[in-house]
């Protein structure tokens, strides 16, 4: 998929001004953050399973050509295909060959980020193959040809309303009306069932890859999984290479780190493992099994500083607890992953041309370090991409020399403090009237979309001086 992250800022800003979004990212932010926190308020050995499963993901990335090539023959001795792409055109193309030589007219697809990451769909849409995606929520954003706005809930930005217009757009609704939410599903399953009962392949993602026994383990809510894997003739999973794991109880763990964070559940409807053609008194199954493994950058990111990014198993906690993700939505990112983990990834995997901005979109408050179930170290990697974002040049100048000024101006503690006493004098005097100031010469992007609150009461520097001379006295 092509990137726009460079357009981070106006788009953010188009998405702070846009009201009906900020009523579903309101909502957003509090009921995910609650469902996560009590699920796993529910499990008292929460803690035990998160070191448990950042211990196997590190001992596996330590591993990782081990357990890649285990999982390839694995699949081989089951009957299966395994394909290596080191670039996002190389998994298009793989992919489209497999469709082509089965002579697939019709694709049904679940939900797969590495999908959106290759943009796969509109490769095979060019080459005139029908892509329908089988998640509802895939679904409907493939209606309004839109990209996922979250990597759980891909059309989460969408109201009840909005769904109902798409479907009363693209379907022969005739005179049923649609008005409730489960009217909407049962619209949205009939019209897949056609799809996937037609299909000739069906292109999974894959949340594991088991190296023991060659499976492919893919949780899902609706099921559309299932039969996206079993139906069609050919099955293809695409899937990156840190998705890999030793055995079934390896992933076993990471599942049950992952779905209390993702989507506050103790398990997920379907948990399936995938594995090999249909074998004869198979009762379904497809005629041909196909692995696509993603390289996209992660081996460069294995060997360096970047490591600890590929222990992220796309639970979406740290989007969901980030002030800047649930101020502005997934869109404002502009590529595949947004808000903290999409803020290393996208310019690791993008270059950092197009994605500087992103690291920048941070408030530093540490939420997203605290909240990851696997430990990811998010703050310390947006730092260090910020420091490489410098030393490319690539800083506007005057944020450079704003904040070089700064640090020359913190290396002189007198002139600092007197400068803080100026300007608080200055905006308690501005602010005096109103308890706010709506507009200040110096930072007016604070005051274009909010208005500052003035000062009140004493300074910090007031307080602690005050604090130390009773001490002082106090002593004596
Ligand atoms: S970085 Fe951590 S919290 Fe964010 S998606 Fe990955 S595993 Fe989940």
């Amino acid at each position: 998929m092509e990137s726009k992250s460079s357009e981070f800022l106006a788009r953010s800003s188009e998405a702070m001004r846009d009201e009906h979004l900020q009523s579903v990212l309101n909502k957003l932010r509090a009921g995910l953050e609650y469902k996560r926190k009590a699920a796993i308020l529910k499990i008292p050995n929460f803690e035990e399973l998160k070191e448990h499963a950042r211990a196997v993901k590190d001992h596996t990335l330590a591993n990782l050509d081990h357990y890649l090539e285990e999982f390839e023959s694995s699949v081989i001795e089951s009957g299966g295909h395994v394909h290596w792409a080191r670039t996002s055109a190389d998994l298009n193309r793989i992919a489209l060959e497999i469709c082509q030589k089965a002579g697939a007219l019709r694709v049904t697809k679940s939900k797969s980020m590495i999908a959106e990451e290759t943009g796969l769909n509109t490769v095979l849409e060019e080459a005139g193959i029908e892509v329908t995606e089988t998640d509802l929520g895939e679904y409907i954003i493939q209606l309004a040809e839109e990209p996922p706005s979250h990597i759980i809930g891909p059309a989460i930005h969408k109201t009840k309303q909005q769904v109902i217009d798409l479907f009363k757009n693209h379907h022969d609704l005739g005179e049923r009306e649609l008005e409730s939410v489960k009217s909407i599903v049962d619209e949205a399953r009939k019209v897949l069932r056609d799809k996937f009962c037609n299909a000739d392949v069906g292109i999974t993602g894959a949340n594991f890859l088991v190296a023991e026994t060659g499976r492919i383990g893919l949780v899902t809510n609706e099921g559309n999984g299932d039969l996206t894997a079993t139906l069609p003739r050919v099955h293809i999973a695409v899937a990156s290479i840190e998705k890999v794991v030793p055995t079934p109880e390896d992933a076993s763990a990471l599942l049950r780190v992952l779905v209390p964070s993702a989507t506050g559940q103790p398990i997920t409807s379907y948990v399936s493992f995938f594995g090999g053609p249909r074998k004869q008194g198979d009762p379904d199954g497809p005629e041909e099994f196909h692995v696509i493994l993603l390289d996209n950058n992660r081996t460069d990111m294995l060997a360096g500083e970047f490591r600890d990014m590929l222990r992220c198993i796309r639970c979406a906690t740290c989007l969901n607890h980030c002030p800047v993700y649930t101020s502005v939505g997934g869109h404002a990112y502009g590529w595949v992953y947004p808000g903290p983990m999409g803020s290393v990834l996208t310019p690791l995997m993008t270059g950092m041309g197009k994605a500087h901005l992103l690291p920048n979109a941070c408030s530093s408050c540490g939420r997203c370090e605290e909240v990851c179930p696997m430990g990811v170290p998010l703050p310390d990697m947006l730092r260090q991409l910020r420091t490489i974002e410098r030393e490319q040049g690539l800083t506007p100048a005057g944020w450079r020399w704003g904040l070089t000024a700064f640090m020359k101006l913190l290396q002189h503690p007198r002139i600092y403090h007197l400068g803080a006493r100026w300007t608080t004098a200055a905006l308690k005097r501005m602010g005096k009237k109103r308890g706010s100031i709506a507009s200040i010469p110096v930072g007016s992007g604070w005051t274009k979309v909010r208005e500052l609150p003035s000062p009140e009461g004493r300074t910090f520097q007031d307080l602690w001086r005050q604090k130390n001379r009773k001490g002082a006295s106090g002593n004596e």
